[in-house]
């Protein structure tokens, strides 16, 4: 199966592999920045993926290297496979300082640990190839340590879990409207607050974005990248909603 070009110049890349999870999974998309024949995987996913997005990944790097794995944050559909990533290349892994001691629980083997290395909350500036990534801090959106890329020589923003959508057949927005009803449940349930939303849209207002990639669903591109960006500003979501459930349950009941 092709990958999805999203971006190409005749030195850099920007590819979507094709979602190869299935079952009860939630789909995933991952995503490859190369540039000069240095490459970036984000968020490669877990084991059941693993062995084909590592084929595809190193058919599309070629005589290039991988030289960066961007964990955006801890979650399984993101680390779960980062051993066996780390074992097969000589990549150096990057992930939120704030889960450098909960990552090896994956079963992170000792040859390999030192090349995961922490991104401070603040976030950072890198240089892959010979162009620039920011790693953006979106704390919070969803998980308490969690980073977004901009890449601006392509100007995506990749998002991680912000812009997910579920159960779509389609890999761009075409129909903003229609397309609200496959994010809203995820992003009030899992985004913590407007408040946090809010800041990351203050954030992002000053990047130039062709295209938002969520890491899991549809990417928003064009005239679809401020509609996205404004309707998280007006998102009430997480603790807004759900601030009174802290009370004592009543129900009994086994989890069926
Ligand atoms: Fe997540």
């Amino acid at each position: 199966m092709a990958n999805h070009v999203l971006f190409e110049s005749d030195h850099h890349r920007n590819l979507l592999i094709e979602d190869f999870g299935s079952g009860s999974m939630v789909q995933a998309n991952q995503h490859l920045i190369i540039d000069k024949g240095r490459a970036m995987i984000l968020d490669p996913g877990g084991h059941k993926i693993y062995s084909k997005v590592l084929s595809q990944t190193t058919s599309e790097v070629g005589t290039g290297k991988l030289e960066y794995i961007f964990l955006s944050h801890q979650d399984p559909d993101i680390v779960a496979a980062i051993n066996g990533w780390l074992m097969t290349t000589d990549a150096t892994a990057i992930a939120p300082s704030l889960w450098m001691r909960f990552i090896p629980h994956f079963g992170l083997d000792d040859l390999v640990a030192s090349r995961l290395r922490p991104i401070d909350d603040d976030g950072c500036i890198m240089t892959l190839g010979g162009s620039e990534l920011m790693i953006l801090p979106a704390h919070f959106l969803h998980s308490c340590g969690n980073f977004q890329v901009y890449d601006a020589t392509s100007k995506i923003l990749y998002s991680g879990d912000l812009g997910a959508s579920i159960g779509i057949d389609y890999l761009e927005v075409a129909d903003f409207d229609a397309h609200i009803p496959k994010m809203q449940g995820f992003h009030q349930r899992y985004m913590t607050s407007n408040a946090a939303m809010r800041a990351w849209a203050r954030m992002v207002e000053s990047l130039e974005i062709e295209i938002i990639a969520p890491q899991h669903g549809a990417y928003f591109r064009g005239t679809m990248v401020k509609r996205f960006i404004d309707w998280c500003a007006s998102l009430q979501c997480g603790l807004d909603l759900m601030s009174d459930v802290y009370q004592l349950p009543t129900r009994r009941a086994t989890p069926s």
